[in-house]
């Protein structure tokens, strides 16, 4: 069965997509630590540990995460991107990417930003007219 990770990347799924091409695809956390965090994910690959990715997607992976970390940046003011994998929760490898304006906001610990849909809207369309513009 298709990971919910899949199913947000083929659009059965809605989410606040932030920037994608053939193999990747980049949405908004549903549950952000930050306004903007970000999930990277592999379209065609479910494995659940990011390690036991091949060489070529692992690699293609991060190239696609440093483009999106890089347009996420330039649209959400912050520090820095801060760059997190665990999939405790969700059985599909996952980056995510955190704007950051100090370490203490990389604590998964942490209570959740409160973010309306209209701006979930308009930080994605942000980051992806960034993401289009690299
Ligand atoms: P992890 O697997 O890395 O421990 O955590 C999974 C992350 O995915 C969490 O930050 C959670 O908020 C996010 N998440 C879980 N389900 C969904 C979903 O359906 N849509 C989106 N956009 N994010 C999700």
């Amino acid at each position: 069965m298709a990971t919910i990770f899949t199913r947000i990347a083929n659009g059965e799924i809605p989410s606040y997509k932030v920037a994608e091409d053939a193999d990747f695809y980049a949405f908004l956390d549903i549950n952000p630590l930050a306004k903007g965090h970000t999930l990277v994910i592999p379209k065609h690959v479910e494995d659940d540990y990011i390690f036991h990715l091949d060489e070529q997607t692992y690699a293609g992976l991060w190239a696609f995460a440093r483009k999106v970390a890089v347009a996420l940046k330039a649209a959400v003011p912050c520090q820095r991107v801060g760059v997190c994998v665990l999939g405790m929760e969700v059985p599909h490898t996952h980056i995510h990417l955190v704007p950051l304006q100090s370490e203490k906001d990389l604590n998964f610990a942490n209570p959740r930003a409160v973010v309306t849909p209209e701006e979930n809207a308009r930080i994605a369309a942000s980051i992806l007219k960034e993401y289009e513009n690299l």
